[in-house]
């Protein structure tokens, strides 16, 4: 950390919490519709009328700063924001969210929020580029009374410093013909497939119209074992390769059927050393066969149990900016993509209040709509971008005086987009 970065925060931390800020409207009805609405949450404790709550992942939201925030002088995560801005780190990621909730609210109350600046931390090489964890403990009351807290952690980052992504959507595609054909259509269904002379039975490869032994052109295949020895290798570093994680090593596979195949290899290889096939599949039009040792095979994971039924949520703009509003998050990179990928990012993607609320409604689907959410602590891993699927399965891990843990993941095609801890108390 610099020394100026440092003298600011320093300064910042020592003023402890701030004076309380009111939210901009008082707990209404119109903003639970929109959120609800969004979020797709259906439980009847939030409709509108005379016994309407509002979730409690709501908290954050009644205290939203809005779309053009006159900042008053003296919020901790806003002035921290201020001093890394000014540094080079203008790209802004939520990665951790606790929230307790003593109570739900009801429309009318109004909520104030006062926070202190707990810690930053940095700079921090990250998958998005380097930055600086900033963690803020946030407490909302309703007059004297203390309704919900939440420490806060998002990581400030410069842009364009993190690892590039590999989009393997842009895997570089092979020229299908009638010759290799075959091979592709054997590759989608884990076949390894070498290139037959039905005249003279001569195995080759690659695939071609005539037999280099007998000049026959009736031509068929045989399905090899998938086994073979590296004949020779290379380690390619540069230039980049669409799709694909540099650096790279291609080998020349000598198949125990005696042909030889040029193939990218995922294990650290010597010539000689024994490898087999396996199947990569980009997408529906192509499948790559990969070699690796017999050892590195990833072990066959156990079939995943959920105690809570999975939940598939298919992701799509809409969906990612709706959300964002009916949170309040006018931040860029959730309804604009030519400005999130101007921030690194490869599109718009959900925020960190829709994943709260997605988590909420997945426990309170299966858990029934008087559940009542005590606790939420959750990190955010991959980011969840439109066109993908977020998958919800969570566990009950324990249970005593009444209230029940419960940790969800939620995944994409990235990875774990959520994992998070929940108390509750069930009905
Ligand atoms: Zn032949």
């Amino acid at each position: 950390m610099t020394d100026e970065i440092l003298e600011r925060v320093e300064e910042i931390k020592a003023r402890g919490f701030a004076q309380a800020r009111e939210g901009n409207d008082p707990v209404n009805e119109p903003m639970i519709r929109h959120w609800t609405e969004a979020i797709g949450d259906t439980n009847p404790r939030w409709t509108p009328g005379p016994d309407c709550e509002a979730p409690p992942a709501m908290a954050q939201v009644w205290t939203m700063p809005g779309l053009n925030p006159e900042r008053p002088p003296g919020e901790p995560l806003w002035d921290t924001m201020v001093v890394l801005d000014g540094a080079g780190y203008t790209s802004v990621l939520g990665t951790n969210c606790d929230q307790t909730y003593a109570r739900t609210l009801r429309p009318g109350e109004r909520v104030s929020i006062s926070s202190r600046l707990e810690e930053v931390v940095g700079p921090k090489a990250t998958a998005v580029g380097e930055g600086y964890f900033v963690t803020t403990r946030n407490t909302w009351t309703v007059g004297d009374e203390e309704v919900a807290s939440m420490l806060f952690r998002v990581l400030k980052f410069k842009p364009g410093t993190g690892r590039p992504t590999v989009d393997r959507s842009k895997t570089v595609r092979p020229l299908v013909n009638r010759d290799s054909a075959f091979f592709w259509e054997g590759t989608a269904k884990g076949e390894l497939r070498i290139q037959k002379c039905n005249a003279c039975g001569v195995l080759r490869h690659p695939p071609g119209p005539v037999c280099p032994s007998c000049h026959a052109m009736d031509r068929g295949y045989v399905v090899a074992a998938g086994r073979g020895h590296v004949h020779s290798f290379l380690t390619h570093h540069a230039p980049v390769v669409p799709g694909k994680q540099l650096p790279l090593t291609l080998a020349l596979v000598e198949l125990d059927e005696g042909v030889r195949m040029v193939g990218e290899v995922d294990s650290d290889i010597a010539i000689g050393d024994v490898v087999e096939v396996w199947f990569d599949r980009i997408d529906d039009d192509l499948t790559l066969a990969q070699w690796r040792r017999p050892g590195d095979a990833p072990e066959a994971k156990p079939e995943e149990t959920s105690d809570l039924p999975a939940w598939e949520l298919p992701l799509t703009p809409t969906l990612v900016v709706s959300t964002a509003l009916a949170t309040r998050d006018f931040q860029d990179v959730h309804h604009d993509r030519d400005l999130a990928q101007g921030h690194g990012s490869k599109d718009i993607f959900l925020n960190i209040l829709t994943t709260t609320g997605f988590v909420h409604r997945f426990v309170t689907d299966w858990a029934g709509p008087q559940t009542q959410i005590l606790s939420c602590a959750l990190r955010l891993g991959a980011p969840a971008h439109p066109y993908d699927t977020l998958v919800f399965t969570g566990d009950v891990v324990s249970e005593s005086d009444g209230v029940t843990t419960i940790d969800v993941t939620g995944k994409v095609s990235l990875g774990n987009h959520v994992n998070a801890r929940l108390e509750v108390k069930l009905p």
